[in-house]
């Protein structure tokens, strides 16, 4: 096979979106339809979440991917196109750092295990900026350049059939004129493709509340969105949703939404802004504080450090059984920690949590009566307990432990849909059987007018 006028590229970047509106998913359909027809794509579009807690991240701190094989002679010109949509699409705004990198042929050992740290941990600008010099073919960064670290993350994270976890979303757009209106789409036909295709789609409606959830506020250009363990799967869905407003085009993304992917690579160690994964034991009942969240003090079970542990709003039933945990239980805590530098100690969100063990219960009560087996009452501070009924009276006698019935039981809970973090493995994925493939499918992506 003659090869040699071919090479594979790899295309990410990141956080050129803003608050004010943009995307960067649709910088990507951007970017695959200016450059489809000098290239042959060998994957979907990855779209990678990664760390949820860091505080500058863009919403939902997702970054973006695309693989594709190319002449070489072309890289010039391809490069060219890509440079010029990034700084067509992304919102000038002073929180906003696009970062571009292009990578040419392997996917270096240090770009994937930055990948995966990118999941868990707060990673430094500069060191991204390190690795882009050394292992890109190309880079381009604007503001802080705080895209790069989302760039380089969305390539390493390789997302391996074979190794890794994954899920398809398939974003749809609005077309420009009717971007910042209300959505016209037809919440029952949501409701009915959900029912369809459950379990191969997940997220789309919030199981508390029944609320739709494939559409994201506002000024976005994203129509929906609809999560699915297959390409065909979500293309199936997006069939069978009704809108009444042109659609501006589509695009299938392979992603590891709804996978847990952060916590598999998670530590116990309560550090700032990572994400946490440990066994933690109740030290004091939860309490409910102002604006409703739960917290209550832990301990970490490796290492004995003091945590905060909160659960959040809107997550009701979740914070409902969190408030019946009582001292000695233990808990597996997943989530994110923060630094409260006020208590000077480590507060870890819960993001999904397991409930491991449930310490017996006891109830203190006044003895029965030897004689008549009625219950006694106290004599006196240190004398013991007299018998009302029959006058049975013995000083000795002292106070007998009850063992109560616990109102919860050792599961795994997880908020709501609606409060679930993207990572986040939701209930309807457990117990799926394991993909170890996929299929470029034809049609995965359409863009019928210009945003
Ligand atoms: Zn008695």
């Amino acid at each position: 096979m003659e090869l040699d006028n071919k090479t594979v590229i790899y295309i990410g970047f990141d956080d050129t979106d803003s608050l004010r509106g943009g995307c960067t998913t649709y910088l990507a359909l951007a970017i695959i339809d200016s450059i489809s027809n000098h290239c042959n794509f060998l994957d979907y579009p990855k779209l990678i979440r990664n760390n949820p807690n860091i505080p500058w991240k863009t919403r939902g701190n997702g970054s973006i991917s695309i693989t594709v094989e190319i002449d070489r002679e072309n890289i010039a010109y391809i490069k060219q196109i890509i440079q010029k949509q990034v700084e067509q699409h992304y919102h000038m705004d002073e929180n906003t750092n696009p970062g571009l990198v292009i990578i040419e042929g392997e996917i270096s050992k240090e770009i994937q295990e930055f990948a995966l740290r990118a999941l868990v941990k707060n990673i430094s600008i500069l060191e991204a900026k390190e690795l882009a010099e050394r292992f890109c073919l190309f880079h381009f960064s604007k503001g802080n350049g705080r895209g790069l670290i989302g760039g380089l993350a969305a390539i390493g994270n390789l997302l391996e059939p074979e190794k890794e976890d994954f899920t398809f979303e398939l974003l749809a757009y609005r077309t420009e004129e009717f971007i910042g209106s209300k959505r016209r789409i037809n919440e029952k036909s949501v409701h009915e493709m959900d029912q369809q295709l459950a379990p191969k789609v997940f997220n789309n409606i919030d199981s508390e509340t029944n609320k739709v959830l494939i559409c994201p506020a506002g000024k976005d250009p994203v129509f929906f969105g609809i999560r699915g363990e297959t390409p065909q799967d979500v293309l199936e869905a997006f069939s069978l949703i009704e809108v009444e407003e042109p659609i501006g085009g589509y695009c299938v993304f392979r992603t590891n939404q709804g996978t847990d992917q952060h916590f598999k690579y998670a530590d116990s160690k309560a550090e700032n802004y990572s994400v946490f994964k440990g066994e933690v034991e109740v030290l004091e009942r939860p309490i409910t504080i102002t604006g409703g969240h739960v917290f209550f003090k832990g301990k970490i079970c490796v290492n004995g450090e003091e945590v905060d542990i909160a659960a959040f709003e809107p997550s009701k039933n979740f914070k409902k059984t969190i408030k019946k945990l009582i001292p000695q239980d233990r808990i597996i805590a997943y989530g994110g920690v923060k630094y409260k530098e006020e208590f000077k100690k480590h507060s870890v969100h819960l993001e999904k949590c397991e409930i491991v063990f449930l310490s017996e219960y006891y109830k203190e009560e006044a003895p029965l009566c030897p004689k008549c087996s009625k219950r006694m009452t106290s004599d006196g501070y240190l004398k013991g307990y007299k018998c009302r009924s029959c006058g049975y009276k013995d000083k000795n006698m002292v106070k007998t432990l009850k063992i109560l019935e616990r109102d919860i039981k050792k599961k795994l809970i997880i908020p709501p849909e609606q409060a679930q973090r993207h990572l986040v493995k939701p209930f309807r994925r457990y117990n799926l059987q394991k993909k170890t493939s996929y299929e470029i499918i034809e049609k995965w992506w359409k863009r019928s007018s210009q945003v």
